[in-house]
């Protein structure tokens, strides 16, 4: 059983942690990096989670009353090291690589490309039409499962087949480019309404040559309970905590957070299985 100064600086460490994360994604809406943004968001990201992981552990060791940080602790059992709260942000990031993690997805989803929830298995090859009945309503489980590829939220009425690229930025592309590479390979990402209404509006008024807000053109989205990276803060502290005493509560804690990840994945592949789309060449 946890004692109350354990619980204390698993709140402080998980808060503090989606904290600078939510705060992250904040500035780099405001500074115009999306989703979109070639490499940036990757670098940004894993910043981000490292940075994060070693303020929850300054914050763990402020509301748990310790004497004895929680990273020195650990760093003593896994060996020592010169900077305990460095070695242990490492080690967070290092998990992170090794389960997979998207760290682009920490950035503001853009509205002319995939978002931060866009799973390619949640998603269909797409034409220049609507989407056919059947592939509507295997977007409407895509999304209740995966969400809306822009702000994540899988409690929306209704789904979009979202085109990526969107139609109109492929249209705009150069001819020369389009007759060197042939035409984008869309596909449909489900998007709720309110995303879909909010991308209409951004792409009318670059049709019309307005200026549009660098928020407008980007949706940000809460940390989601279904990604690993909104876990590594408790995690980070967990381990730190369990090297103290000997316990292995962070190893459950990741294999909840990589469980739920892949029960997901299996829901999606299986969603896909049963609805009655073509065969994806991919
Ligand atoms: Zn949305």
């Amino acid at each position: 059983m946890l004692e109350a100064s354990d619980r204390r600086a698993l709140a402080a460490g998980g808060g503090s942690y989606l904290a600078v994360v939510c705060a992250s994604q904040a500035v780099q809406l405001v500074a115009g990096i999306t989703t979109a943004t070639p490499l940036l968001p990757t670098l940004l990201g894993a910043c981000t989670v490292g940075g994060a992981s070693a303020v929850a552990l300054r914050a763990a060791d402020a509301a748990g009353g310790r004497r004895r940080s929680l990273a020195s602790t650990y760093a003593c059992h896994s060996g020592g090291s010169a900077d305990a709260t460095a070695a242990l942000a490492g080690a967070a990031l290092h998990v992170c690589f090794g389960l997979g993690v998207r760290f682009w997805a920490l950035s503001p989803s853009s509205l002319a490309a995939e978002g931060a929830f866009a799973w390619a298995a949640a998603s269909l090859p797409a034409g220049e039409g609507y989407a056919s009945t059947p592939q509507r309503e295997a977007l409407q489980r895509f999304g209740r499962l995966a969400g809306c590829h822009s702000c994540g939220t899988r409690f929306a009425a209704q789904y979009v087949g979202d085109h990526v690229p969107p139609l109109s930025v492929a249209s705009r592309r150069p001819r020369l480019l389009s007759a060197v590479l042939g035409r984008p390979a869309f596909r449909f990402y489900p998007q709720c309404r309110a995303c879909s209404a909010q991308q209409a509006a951004t792409m009318n008024r670059r049709a019309r040559d307005l200026p549009s807000t660098l928020a407008s053109r980007a949706v940000y989205h809460l940390p989601s309970p279904l990604r690993a990276t909104s876990y590594v803060g408790v995690a980070v502290v967990a381990l730190a905590l369990a090297a103290e005493a000997d316990v292995g509560p962070a190893r459950r804690a990741l294999s909840i957070a990589s469980g739920a990840a892949d029960a997901t994945r299996q829901k999606l592949l299986s969603a896909r299985a049963t609805c009655r789309i073509p065969a994806d060449s991919e």
